[in-house]
């Protein structure tokens, strides 16, 4: 543990950075074109995810997109019912100075959302539009969106548990790049969660900071391959116990900060979690659950009454 754990001293004043949002919206979009589109999953992984990286040269939006913001796509073509295609969202995974540094260029990770459903094969349509995109290829785009989902002016003061599962690890990889380049001496803790090993995203670059940086922590939670030793399942929300020697002091600091994004519903397994080993502070309760012990709510309890507290950032989709 490095000494930026302020456990007894009066909690830091969370300062959000002023940021830009909306500057181009759906029915004013801009033109920007894609400069690499490559997959970032492991060639035998069944999903495919494809790190897009857009040049926003001449947009009006270069250097403007902060990690933790997300960037709007304007599929062309209509919907079944012959109205233009609805915006989608996709979070930057860039840094906030661009990708490698270059403010006109700016990240995310797609995912094809193609699905079967009683036996009919359905794909998505933006990221299946984007994925297939070539660099070169102009797309409309807009934003940014996003004032809250942010790192805090003030990183220094904190330390940062990030709770991913897939591309939710988009907004950590730009997230984390900051905090290094800024030689972040607190703790930085990133949690990924997926089913198969070859999932991970990022893999080599997290793994390289892991050995590199005695206060970066880099744990993956595979869950339809690792077991935990009760020989349950390892998921992002059981880190919280399964690693409790690593992860205790540091939700217990009062300069703690966690974020989570990724799949919808993730959250409620860990702030499960985070109740029943003693983080409330993490979370915000509504109705009377504060008067009930953790260990009793039940799961709609957890789903309804418990929100993300002043400490918690989270992006789910
Ligand atoms: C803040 C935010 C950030 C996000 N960041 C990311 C990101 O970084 N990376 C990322 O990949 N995604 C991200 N998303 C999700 C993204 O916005 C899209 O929702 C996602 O890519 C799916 O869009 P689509 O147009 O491809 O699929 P859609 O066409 O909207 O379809 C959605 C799903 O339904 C299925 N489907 C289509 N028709 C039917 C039907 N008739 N019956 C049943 N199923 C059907 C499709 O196969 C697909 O799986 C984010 C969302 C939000 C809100």
């Amino acid at each position: 543990m490095s000494d930026n754990t302020t456990l007894g001293n009066a909690a830091p004043e969370i300062i959000l950075p002023e940021v830009e949002i909306n500057l181009f919206t759906p029915k004013k979009p801009t033109t920007a074109t894609i400069a690499e589109n490559y997959i970032c999953t492991d060639n035998s992984s069944p999903n495919v995810i494809r790190h897009i990286t857009i040049d926003l040269s001449g947009t009006g939006l270069e250097g403007v997109f902060r990690s933790g913001q997300s960037i709007g796509i304007l599929p062309p073509g209509e919907n079944e019912k012959g109205k233009p295609h609805k915006l989608r969202l996709y979070s930057v995974s860039s840094p906030s100075k661009g990708e490698q540094g270059q403010a006109h260029l700016v990240s995310t990770t797609v995912k094809r959302a193609n699905e079967e459903v009683d036996g009919v094969f359905y794909t998505g349509v933006c990221s299946n539009y984007l994925s297939n995109l070539k660099p070169g290829d102009s797309l409309q785009i807009t934003g940014p969106s996003g004032k809250r989902y942010l790192l805090p002016e003030n990183v220094e003061e904190f330390n940062f548990v990030f709770f991913a599962t897939g591309t939710g690890v988009a907004p950590f990889r730009g997230m984390i790049m900051e905090l290094i380049e800024a030689g972040h001496k607190g703790q930085i803790v990133l949690v990924f969660g997926c089913p198969y090993r070859t999932d991970l995203l990022y893999k080599e670059y997290f793994e390289g900071l892991d050995a590199m940086h005695l206060n970066v922590h880099y744990l993956t939670m595979i869950s339809r391959e690792d077991r935990r030793e009760n020989g349950a399942k390892k998921y992002v929300q059981t880190a919280i116990e399964d690693y409790s020697e690593l992860l205790s002091p540091i939700l217990g600091a009062n300069n703690t900060l966690v974020y989570l994004c990724g799949m919808k519903g993730m959250q409620t397994g860990i702030y499960e979690q985070l109740a029943k080993q003693g983080f409330l502070d993490y979370l915000s309760l509504r109705g009377d659950l504060a008067d009930k012990d953790p260990m009793e709510w039940t799961w709609e309890e957890l789903k309804t009454q418990v929100k993300p507290s002043e400490r918690t950032f989270e992006e789910v989709y």
